[in-house]
């Protein structure tokens, strides 16, 4: 079994989730009392956030890589990054580090393909949302890939930064996001919704909608154990 290095704390509400979800598929897979070989870096997410929301992406790419190497240096054999967001700078990570990162954009668009849909709507930070370097990703792999409106995106943004990575779920904010994929099934015609941002299966789960879900922080969870078992 490889060792999992994790960079998380982005939030650490779904890191929680990260370390349970590799844990319980590593017993599944191998039995017994088997777990995930696993060294975990957490951010104090408020520099984090603070430096997102200026722009400073050369800041977060040193501090993310520095990191990174850390984890090297303490025997990670590969990088999970556990955050959507944050794969922004993801082949920095990869090529200054020289240790493979899982990517969740790929990870999750192979798991699109797996349930034969071919349109999602990508939920997550206006970041993921707005940049290309998440939905080029499952484009490139022929994935048709709409997103909400600016004011929905911004609904999306708020809730995710000032109440799911506090740890805070409201179920008036579970009744924006199921009204907005509601919208974007009759206008747009999708059969499926990434959550892209690894706090919001917190807030919205398969039953809650028509449409497939994809729960990122399920997909790379168990990405990063097949590659550490399997590779
Ligand atoms: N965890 C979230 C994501 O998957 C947002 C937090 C962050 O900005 O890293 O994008």
């Amino acid at each position: 079994m490889k060792k999992i290095g994790l960079l998380g704390g982005m939030s650490w509400e779904s890191s929680l989730e990260y370390y349970r979800i590799m844990n319980e598929l590593v017993k599944l897979k191998l039995g017994g009392s088997h777990s995930a070989k696993c060294l975990l870096h957490s951010f104090d997410f408020h520099e984090i956030e603070e430096l997102q929301h200026k722009g400073e992406w050369k800041a977060l790419t040193n501090l993310l890589v520095e990191e990174a190497e850390n984890l090297k240096r303490a025997g990670a054999e590969f990088i999970v990054i556990c955050t959507n967001t944050m794969h922004l700078i993801a082949p920095d990570i990869e090529r200054k580090t020289g240790l493979k990162v899982i990517h969740i954009a790929d990870a999750t668009g192979d798991e699109i393909i797996k349930r034969n849909v071919n349109k999602v709507l990508l939920l997550g930070t206006k970041f993921t949302m707005e940049g290309s370097f998440y939905k080029e990703r499952l484009e490139n792999k022929g994935i048709e890939v709409v997103i909400p409106n600016e004011l929905d995106r911004q609904i999306i943004h708020d809730i995710i930064y000032d109440e799911l990575v506090l740890g805070i779920l409201k179920p008036e904010s579970k009744q924006s996001y199921i009204k907005i994929i509601n919208k974007m099934i009759e206008e747009e015609g999708i059969t499926g919704v990434v959550l892209g941002c690894t706090e919001i299966p917190l807030l919205i789960k398969q039953v809650d909608v028509t449409v497939e879900v994809f729960d990122t922080t399920e997909i790379h969870s168990r990405a990063a154990v097949d590659y550490s078992i399997n590779e």
